[in-house]
């Protein structure tokens, strides 16, 4: 033993991620969402270590210092290796039964929207399945779900309801995503979605179904404490502006914070209502306005767009998230996982950003973390590796962060920790864990 300088005792902690290529720390955006050249500044941290106690993260450095001052017995390298926050996706439709892939057959082949309603199938169809799902079996679905998202390296996802459009069923749909989230690792943040279609027996008669919503869910959601958030479709031959409004300012009174599903397919002044009921975010925004979007900059809406859902429905068209990075919206990603865009990945969102929205690697890492997590009103918490937030984290198995969105169509996760706890380990199988059987 040398007699160098007596070194203080080493802190134990219970993991250390050591020797990252790159650690991606997201740090320093402090409460508000990234805009504009912020979202190209990820905190990357060369030869970067993370130190890991009870959940949380407690240090965050070179690895030299950090192991300096802490010890641990659960040590991972991640030499040639990219860490990251967990993703968080902000938008999905998690909970469902049955599928359509005949559907996606038929629009392979050209149908169009109409013919595919004549034929059952579209969300209608959905919401008949999920109709005659107990509670149970879309639980079960959704423990599915939520494990192939967590192998992709998704550590939180936010919920939509909107496949039951009756007062029981659309609480089935929330209760079921509040369970999934009590037994599930992945974090699950609901949001009320009853203004997601017209349903078969209000046809005609979308007002009556807007009050059905208004003065019978909202009440119901907010009282069982259901969901944080509430959403609305508002799209031409859906719930137009003022029902969209109806719906919005209702859940406020409930204290459920407001979304917008906007500008999907028509434009309709979606971002602009956004704006003006002071939504949280404003969603999809393929044919929003300049004037649209220049008013979300000012409100400070969040835009959190879908490209996946633009490429499974063969759009051709993506939103121009070019123009909302140059007006200052803060930009988030998530994949709109439902059963006509069937993707639980961030990563292959993020490939779809880059290559179709021209979002840099940068920018679009930012989307899918602390964006992302802005507006799901998690950004407390997680989105990004700093001191005192949740660890979650996840391990790319590529050098440098560029790689996100340059190799595409494959997995790039090696481990993914939740809490703290390791709950992916690709080096060890290549199953999914099951919740409980993770170390
Ligand atoms: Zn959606």
């Amino acid at each position: 033993m040398s007699r160098a300088v007596r070194a203080k005792p080493k802190e134990h902690v219970d993991l250390l991620i050591v020797n990252a290529d790159e650690l991606v720390t997201l740090a320093g955006g402090g409460e508000r969402p990234r805009t504009g050249k912020q979202m190209r500044e990820l905190g990357i941290i060369r030869d970067g270590c993370l130190a890991i106690k009870e959940g949380r993260i407690v240090a965050v450095g070179k690895t030299v210092e950090i192991t300096k001052a802490f010890k641990a017995e659960n040590v991972i390298s991640a030499k040639g290796r990219t860490v990251l926050p967990g993703f968080v996706d902000p938008h999905t439709h998690l909970v469902f039964a049955g599928s359509r892939e005949d559907e996606f057959q038929m629009r392979v082949e050209g149908a169009s929207y109409m013919e595919i309603l004549a034929s059952g199938n579209g969300i209608l169809r959905t919401v008949r399945e999920t109709r005659k799902a107990r509670g149970e079996k879309l639980v079960d679905i959704g423990l599915e779900t939520l494990n192939v998202m967590l192998e992709h390296g998704t550590t939180t996802a936010e919920a939509k309801s909107g496949y039951g459009l009756t007062t029981k069923d659309e609480l089935k749909i929330l209760e079921a995503a509040k369970r999934l989230n009590q037994l599930h690792c992945v974090d699950v943040v609901n949001t009320f979605l009853g203004a997601h279609a017209v349903p078969s027996e209000y046809k005609g008669n979308t007002d009556g179904y807007v009050s059905l919503v208004v003065e019978e869910m909202i009440p119901k959601v907010a009282e069982k404490n259901f969901a944080d958030f509430c959403d609305a479709f508002c799209e031409r031959g859906v719930f137009n502006l003022e029902q969209t409004r109806r719906v919005l300012v209702a859940g406020e009174k409930f204290g459920l914070k407001p979304k917008i599903h906007a500008d999907e397919m028509s434009m309709l002044g979606g971002a602009e209502l956004a704006a003006d009921v002071g939504a949280v975010s404003a969603e999809h925004l393929l044919f929003s306005s300049a004037e649209g979007v220049k008013a979300m900059a000012e409100k400070g809406v969040i835009a959190v767009l879908l490209p996946a859902a633009a490429f499974s429905l063969m759009m051709g068209r993506y939103a121009d998230a070019r123009l909302m990075i140059d007006y200052d919206v803060p930009v988030a990603l998530g994949t709109d996982f439902n059963p006509s865009c069937w993707v639980e990945s961030q990563q292959l969102v993020i490939a779809l950003a880059c290559h179709f929205m021209k979002l840099t690697s940068a920018e679009a890492i930012t989307a899918a973390t602390i964006n992302a997590a802005h507006a799901i009103g998690r950004a407390g918490e997680i989105g990004s590796l700093e001191v005192g937030k949740k660890a979650d984290v996840v391990i790319l198995d590529v050098p440098n962060h560029k790689f996100l969105g340059y190799r595409f169509g494959v997995n790039l996760v090696d481990r993914v920790i939740k809490n703290g706890r390791i709950v992916v380990d690709r080096e060890k199988q290549d199953e999914p864990l099951l919740l409980g059987e993770a170390e």
